[in-house]
């Protein structure tokens, strides 16, 4: 059957006659500026690049179903978990974190696992990672941390001595940093590969009562990783090769899933845990808090536009639903703030406009009118202030989270009744690596801590040693360095460390 040939037109819908030939005075030119077609193609291609993400630039995304698959109603009244049995359209986005939007997938880097759920009672997102825990508990050193992973203000090149001084200056890292060396920091593709709330959230029920919640997807795909030279000889091979892995898959029919797990505690086990529970450095370890599976989330339909489904989707760990809601965890509350404040700037004040990002399953509806490209009708004629009585909406009461104690003084603090920074770091070494897995982590390290300075490459060491005994030695040895003087350095405190290698 012929297809009536579409018409080519301007922005504005009005035919254009030549697409090739500019309009010039005579054959030779100049170009006249009445060429209207010539002046708004060029000006519009000016201007087709927005900001990239600071952070997780590049990145891939499908679309799937999450189907709920035990009774959690005791836990959250979320309508999306009320039944089991009961699927909800999601958006998926994976990426990387430190990298332009040009780098590889195959970075040693953590992986960004962001999932909206467009529920009946508007978009809950969860913005999580391939990893449980997270570098640093506190939002202040975010952009510090992030500065130290990208580029050197001098050299424009990735620069292991700001790397590593920052960590080995943030002990509270080395978990983290022990599952990026990991080969988990270099997953095979993004369908081989868990996800991570990381965070601490709250769960509420119909009456009222809360539970403390942590998500985990796991991959039914199996995890798989790059060992260090095969990561690196995928970066040369292709560069985007997780990006087409996931949207081939897709295309053939192979619908990578997850099982979604959650660990439940009580407000009672939380105020007696011997960890703090909402500090991102630490998990809550299975046989404290067994998790129980509540879903399967399957992703079965590629985007048929990437700037416009995945470029542009933004997700925020702000975006709740009733039922769940934030903890007092510090790096999420700065991420509350944080998410919504990088999309207006990169996408502008009405970015949940856009399709992907729009509530599908439920209708917005509030009093926040104009600004740029407010592309739907802007509430209309309907009254733009609340309260008022001409029949705008109004809040629910029963849309309210349960109220919470919060006691003490208001001042900056570090987190209270911490266990160390370095036992679960130890306990993954120790429970549960195997021995490749640990040779892998030491010679990973080695790989790139070598590039710092000598007197950093001992500050870390000791950190290691710390975590792990075997594990500082190994790194040491793997340096060259001198493991008595490693040995001394984590006798330290950190101060002493710091000062003595300053
Ligand atoms: P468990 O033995 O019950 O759990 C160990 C978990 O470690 C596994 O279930 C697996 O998590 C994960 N794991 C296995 N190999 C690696 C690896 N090479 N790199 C990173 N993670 C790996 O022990 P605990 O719960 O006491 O945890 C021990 C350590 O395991 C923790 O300190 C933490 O570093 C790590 N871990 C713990 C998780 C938790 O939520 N408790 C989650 C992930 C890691 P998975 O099944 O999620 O793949």
């Amino acid at each position: 059957m012929t297809q009536e040939k579409k018409k080519l037109t301007n922005n504005f819908g009005a035919p254009i006659d030549d697409d090739q030939n500019s309009v010039t005075a005579g054959d030779a030119g100049p170009v006249l500026m009445q060429d209207v077609h010539l002046l708004e193609k060029l000006s519009h291609f000016d201007r087709e690049r927005i900001p990239e993400r600071v952070v997780h630039a590049k990145g891939a995304g499908a679309y799937g179903v999450f189907e709920v698959a035990a009774d959690v109603t005791k836990y959250t009244k979320a309508k999306f978990l009320s039944a089991v049995g009961k699927r909800t359209e999601v958006f998926v986005r994976f990426s990387t974190v430190g990298g332009e939007k040009g780098s590889a997938d195959a970075e040693r880097d953590p992986r960004g696992f962001a999932v909206k759920f467009y529920t009946e009672e508007g978009n809950y997102d969860m913005v999580g990672n391939n990893t449980p825990v997270f570098f640093i508990r506190d939002p202040l050193k975010f952009p510090d941390f992030i500065h130290t992973q990208k580029r050197n203000p001098a050299t424009n090149l990735k620069d292991p001595d700001m790397f590593w001084d920052f960590l080995s200056l943030t002990p509270e890292s080395i978990h983290q940093v022990s599952i990026l060396f990991s080969d988990r920091g270099t997953p095979k593709t993004y369908r081989n590969m868990n996800g991570y709330s990381s965070h601490t959230f709250k769960w509420y029920n119909a009456k009222g009562e809360y539970f403390w919640v942590k998500y985990h997807f796991k991959t039914e795909q199996g995890i798989q990783n790059f060992a260090a030279a095969e990561a690196d000889a995928m970066k040369s091979k292709d560069p985007d090769h997780a990006t087409r892995d996931l949207s081939d898959a897709i295309k053939r029919g192979e619908h990578p899933a997850w099982r979604v797990e959650v660990q439940i505690m009580t407000p009672e086990q939380a105020a007696k845990y011997r960890f703090n529970p909402f500090d991102v450095t630490k998990v809550w370890p299975h046989a404290d808090v067994p998790p129980i599976t509540i879903g399967r989330m399957v992703l079965n339909r590629n985007p048929e536009n990437y700037f416009a489904e995945v470029e542009q989707s933004a997700f925020s760990p702000a975006n709740f639903v009733p039922g769940i809601a934030a903890s007092p965890d510090k790096m999420l509350q700065g991420r509350l703030f944080s998410y919504h404040d990088t999309h207006r700037h990169r996408l502008g004040p009405n970015y949940h406009l856009i399709p992907v990002n729009a509530p599908k399953a439920a209708v917005m509806n509030n009093y926040q009118r104009d600004g740029f490209m407010r592309v739907d009708n802007n509430g209309g004629g309907a009254p733009n202030y609340y309260p008022n009585s001409f029949g705008g909406p109004a809040p629910d009461p029963a849309a309210s989270e349960p109220p919470f104690d919060v006691t003490g003084k208001a001042a900056r603090r570090k987190y209270t009744h911490l266990n160390d920074d370095f036992v679960q770091a130890g306990d993954l070494y120790r429970k549960a690596m195997t021995d490749k897995d640990r040779d892998h982590l030491v010679n990973n390290v080695v790989g790139h801590l070598g590039g710092a300075q000598k007197r950093i490459q001992l500050r870390q060491t000791a950190i290691f040693y710390k975590a792990d005994k075997e594990y500082g030695r190994g790194v040491a040895r793997g340096l060259k360095l001198d493991e008595k003087e490693v040995e001394r350095l984590a006798a330290m405190t950190q101060e002493e460390r710091a000062r003595a290698t300053a």
